[in-house]
């Protein structure tokens, strides 16, 4: 493993030079101020007509299109959404991407998996916050950093580790600590977390448990606080010193209730298929059935997210959190 800090990163490798973010969404809006207060010179590429557009001009840029972005600027960040990369790409990015000029990304789905083929003649590295937008500039602010992964896939001034590291140093990621990865490890780390355990797994886990209870004639609002409300005191626990933390705070007979049913609900048979979860990313049969959903107008997609939000704890989470005045933003 190596990890990288503040002293490891050289900032001046950005004097005089222009920083493109193109899409100034979650990841956005977050790398392109955090540059800025770090010294920065940056531009930024956004497309009129959203709010995001409006954001940025209110946060004191002047936002172009992604093409005259990529043309004014040596480092050329792409953060629009992950399946629309390739036409953005192509279409503004490719025709303004000269020799010596660096890709940045922020995650490697689109280099990893050939939706993106970058000349042989520019630098194509990877800084990636591990966490939303939102936490990269309010951590940043605070004086401290979301930690991220950085890697180079392709290396034609041999300094792309170096812009790399500034890059993440200008964001503020040395802070807290940048680890080295490749675009490959990220790409299929991030899927399978996202899908097995932190978004998949938990939505799954959520889900079941509510409907046994339900199923079981208890109340849909008791079922409810104990299987998804409450799951946050015990993320926080987790996150602030994990299980160790955890164990220490729950009462002895959540504790014992752990050890003893925990590994009954995930068993050896889970893992299995977990791991099938993981072939089908390694392999590229996940990539290419999402790259087609996309092709064909997302109409799986948007049918299992209508699904998805018309489950019953939806309806019975609204009503409540309605009465939790602190939720209420
Ligand atoms: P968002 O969806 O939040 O933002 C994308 C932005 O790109 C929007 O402002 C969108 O504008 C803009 N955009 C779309 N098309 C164009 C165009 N043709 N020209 C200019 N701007 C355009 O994206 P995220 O920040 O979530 O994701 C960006 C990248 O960061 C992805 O690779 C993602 O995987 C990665 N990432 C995201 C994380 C996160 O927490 N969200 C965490 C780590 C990595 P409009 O508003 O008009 O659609
Ligand atoms: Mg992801
Ligand atoms: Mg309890």
């Amino acid at each position: 493993m190596q990890i990288f800090y503040e002293n490891d990163a050289d900032l001046n490798v950005l004097q005089d030079k222009t920083v493109a973010i193109i899409g100034y969404g979650s990841q956005g809006h977050a790398h392109a101020q955090n540059l800025r207060d770090s010294g920065v010179n940056v531009v930024i590429g956004q497309r009129p007509g959203g709010s995001n557009y409006e954001l940025a001009k209110e946060h004191g840029f002047a936002p172009v299109s992604a093409a005259e972005a990529a043309r004014q600027a040596d480092m050329i960040q792409i953060l629009v959404q992950d399946q629309i990369q390739p036409k953005v790409y192509t279409e503004e990015v490719l025709p303004n991407l000269t020799a010596g000029k660096t890709l940045v990304f922020s995650h490697g789905f689109n280099i990893h998996y050939n939706q993106i083929v970058p000349p042989a003649d520019v630098d194509v590295v990877m800084v990636a916050p591990k966490g939303p937008g939102h936490l990269v500039r309010r951590e940043y602010e605070r004086g401290g950093s979301v930690p991220a992964l950085v890697a180079v896939e392709q290396d034609a001034s041999g300094k792309a580790m170096d812009r790399a590291l500034a890059y993440a140093k200008g964001i503020g990621a040395t802070r807290s600590g940048v680890l080295v990865t490749t675009f490959a490890e990220e790409t299929e780390t991030d899927l399978f977390g996202e899908q097995a355990v932190l978004c998949g797994g938990v939505s799954a886990l959520i889900k079941a448990g509510f409907e046994t209870l339900v199923e079981a004639g208890y109340q849909p609002e008791v079922a409810f606080f104990e299987c998804m409300h409450e799951l946050k005191l015990i993320v926080d626990l987790l996150y602030e010193g994990g299980f160790k933390r955890m164990h220490y705070s729950i009462s002895d007979t959540a504790e014992y209730g752990d050890y003893v049913s925990g590994p009954h609900v995930v068993d050896a048979q889970t893992k299995a298929r977990m791991r099938e979860v993981l072939t089908a990313i390694q392999d590229g049969r996940f990539a290419r059935d999402w790259i087609l959903e996309n092709q064909a107008g997302v109409p799986s997609f948007k049918a299992m997210r209508r699904k998805a939000h018309e489950h019953q704890i939806e309806d019975v989470g609204d009503k409540l959190r309605q009465m939790m005045a602190w939720l209420q933003k």
